[in-house]
């Protein structure tokens, strides 16, 4: 293939939230019974973290942070707090930069730094790996594919349109409209502009089990 095509090629790649080939990747799993998994992005933040944990606590719901290393670094207890209530951890990268062009030394640095700080916090299951973004580009899926490494998306995201964002009511009702039986859900809730998708977080919660649904990690998910 030309340069060019191999471009085009990473490019189609890039924009696949399913493509097999390149590492493995996920963002529903088939078949699964009513069971969902809710993922949560970025953090943890000292702020916001310990509130988080409350809810989940509240209705007994095991979740997946996909943490950013550096965040994780600046807040090992709240990583410690999120291993102690048996969620999951995974690894969003280092700096939460896009990862175009990035060198290969760049994106393992990225990652096997996040991933010993995950161990760092006590975490001892198995690290899936969320891209910045979403997006994995060129030598990012080599490195996943090279290090055996699972991609996991999403289905789900109420945060994705401007108009349901910022309210509780239409994030909340955003999800209960398009869940499906093995769907990802991806909510973004260690920020202060994030007050939206907090306040909505025991509502999904509530709504998704009065239909049934048990929300579960990605690991369990993965293994029904
Ligand atoms: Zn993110």
């Amino acid at each position: 293939m030309s340069a060019f095509a191999v471009l085009g090629f990473a490019w189609q790649l890039s924009r696949s939230r399913e493509f097999q080939l390149l590492g493995q990747s996920v963002a529903r799993v088939e078949g699964a019974r009513k069971t969902v998994a809710l993922t949560i992005d970025d953090g943890p933040t000292a702020a916001h973290t310990e509130q988080v944990l409350a809810i989940l606590r509240q209705y007994g719901v095991r979740a997946t942070f996909f943490v950013i290393g550096s965040e994780l670094e600046r807040n090992l207890d709240g990583g410690r707090a999120i291993v102690r209530d048996g969620h999951e951890l995974g690894n969003h990268t280092y700096s939460h930069r896009r990862m175009l062009g990035s060198s290969l030394t760049f994106i393992k640095d990225e990652l096997e730094t996040t991933d010993r700080l995950i161990r760092a916090v006590g975490y001892q299951g198995p690290i899936y790996f969320r891209p910045a973004y979403g997006k994995r580009f060129i030598l990012l899926p080599y490195y996943l594919r090279m290090t055996h490494r699972t991609s996991v998306l999403w289905d789900i995201e109420p945060e994705s349109y401007p108009d349901i964002a910022g309210s509780r009511e239409r994030i909340v009702q955003h999800v209960l409209d398009h869940v499906r039986p093995g769907s990802i859900i991806l909510l973004h809730v260690m920020y202060d502009s994030r007050a939206a998708s907090r306040a909505a977080l025991p509502d999904i919660i509530k709504g998704l089990q009065s239909r049934g649904y048990e929300l579960v990690t990605i690991s369990s998910l993965l293994a029904r």
